[in-house]
């Protein structure tokens, strides 16, 4: 590994950020952070990774919530990690239903694609984080790094076949620890 490329970590949003919900994240209030996320995601900064994160949310393409009400939603997300001191370079979304079949929806790596060209980075220097079956595959899909957290969805992902062999932590503040202690010591 050079520092000349960029290392850059693409974060799973609801499970992996703020606490997941079966019903959706469909309004601000309902956004909540998880423990450390906020003050993880600060530590990947101040390590000098370039940060996104990838999310599906397909309660807009169902007609749960609007996307002005995400806008609001991540506006309120965005403006804590701030305030812990992170920093976001984008949001990647899908809005589709799975009945869409787009080229975004998780499993599939197009909001993957996407971060790599924003990014200028290979996926050989992309880790994704996520608590789901399907933000493992999507990495997987295209050489990117997958990493589960144990949060959200993780307890029940760390026994599924995408989950072998990969690092898995107990949650993005110990997956972060693990990262930038990873990247020391390339340096
Ligand atoms: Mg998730
Ligand atoms: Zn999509």
């Amino acid at each position: 590994m050079t520092l000349s490329q960029p290392q850059a970590v693409l974060l799973d949003r609801d499970g992996v950020i703020n606490r997941d919900s079966p019903d959706f994240i469909k309004t601000p209030d309902e956004w909540v952070a998880l423990p450390g996320s906020l003050e993880a995601i600060a530590r990947l900064t101040k390590a000098g990774f370039l940060i996104g994160i990838a999310t599906n949310q397909s309660g807009v393409g169902r007609g749960l919530f609007s996307i002005d009400t995400l806008w609001d939603i991540h506006q309120k997300m965005l403006a804590e990690i701030y305030a812990a001191g992170g920093f976001v370079t984008r949001i990647f979304f899908c809005l589709h239903t799975p009945e869409d079949n787009c080229d975004c929806r998780k499993p599939k790596p197009g909001l993957l694609y996407q971060a790599a060209e924003l990014f200028a980075c290979g996926f050989d220097n992309m880790t994704v984080i996520g608590d789901s079956e399907r933000d493992l595959e999507a990495a997987i899909a295209i050489g990117a790094r997958p990493v589960l957290v144990r949060t959200g969805n993780g307890r029940a992902t760390e026994h599924l076949p995408a989950a072998k062999d990969i690092g898995i932590y107990d949650d993005l503040g110990a997956a972060v620890d693990a990262l930038v202690a990873e990247r020391e010591d390339n340096t």
